[in-house]
């Protein structure tokens, strides 16, 4: 931890009921302790994202959403823009997960246009890089992070409204880490990328890391430098895991 304020984020995926607000339920009444030394985000999917954010008020909570469209408002059949996310209370958003790159083609291009929008709301970005594990095995992690980070992030970014998550494909819902090392060098290169482009803003903005976050490992992979939290998929599932996991800060 580089003296930042941490940030302990949940990326609930296509997971998530109505019934699910007992789990944030529990989340809120457990939130005090590690929130006096992170900000904690849960990201539900998006027809929760109302119902969680009145939950969540007068919590340390936060709520986030997964996705955006570049745009405002318009004809996009079944797209939901960042200000719609915003006027339902959401506070962040995650653009570019791995899991958007693959499924629906989404290039650098596209993943910056949506920090833009997230931004265009008064939302924060959470832009996420990483690398496949035939790119690891290829020796190509930090050209492909480093091609990543200049394509995906936005002109003007700030310690307040830009994030960085770093998860390798190859550890996303599979159990298996990167070593304490390899993240710290991925981390280093990212925080290098970002104070020659974003100069003492860049040396503020929060580099989260993700894949395969859970109560077992966060106190290790959280202790590596320039690791200012995670993005959690899995274990934010379960408040006793997503807690357990803040708490580890
Ligand atoms: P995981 O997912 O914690 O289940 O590996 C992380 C993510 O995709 O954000």
């Amino acid at each position: 931890m580089t003296g930042l304020r941490p940030l302990i984020a949940g990326n609930w995926k296509m997971n998530g009921l109505k019934a699910s607000a007992s789990e944030l339920g529990q989340m809120i009444a457990g939130a005090g302790g590690p929130a006096q030394k992170a900000d904690l985000l849960i990201c539900p999917p998006a027809t929760l994202v109302l119902a969680f954010a009145g939950a969540v008020q007068g919590s340390p909570l936060r709520i986030g959403a997964q996705d955006c469209h570049p745009n405002p408002s318009g004809a996009h059949t079944g797209d939901t823009s960042a200000e719609m996310l915003a006027d339902s209370g959401a506070t962040a958003i995650i653009v570019g997960h791995s899991e958007r790159r693959a499924d629906h083609g989404e290039t650098d291009a596209l993943v910056r246009q949506k920090a833009e929008a997230a931004w265009r709301a008064a939302l924060i970005a959470i832009v996420c890089v990483g690398e496949t594990q035939d790119q690891r095995d290829a020796g190509q992690t930090l050209e492909v992070v480093g091609r990543q980070l200049a394509g995906s992030l936005p002109d003007g970014a700030t310690a307040a409204n830009l994030v960085v998550a770093y998860e390798p494909v190859w550890a996303i819902g599979t159990g298996r880490t990167p070593t304490p090392k390899d993240v710290q060098d991925v981390h280093g290169f990212i925080r290098d990328q970002l104070t020659q482009r974003f100069s003492g803003e860049g040396a503020r903005i929060r580099i989260l890391y993700g894949g395969s976050v859970k109560p077992s490992n966060a106190a290790e992979l959280m202790a590596v430098p320039n690791v200012n939290g995670a993005l959690i998929g899995g274990a934010s599932l379960k408040a006793t895991d997503f807690l357990a996991i803040a708490g580890a800060v």
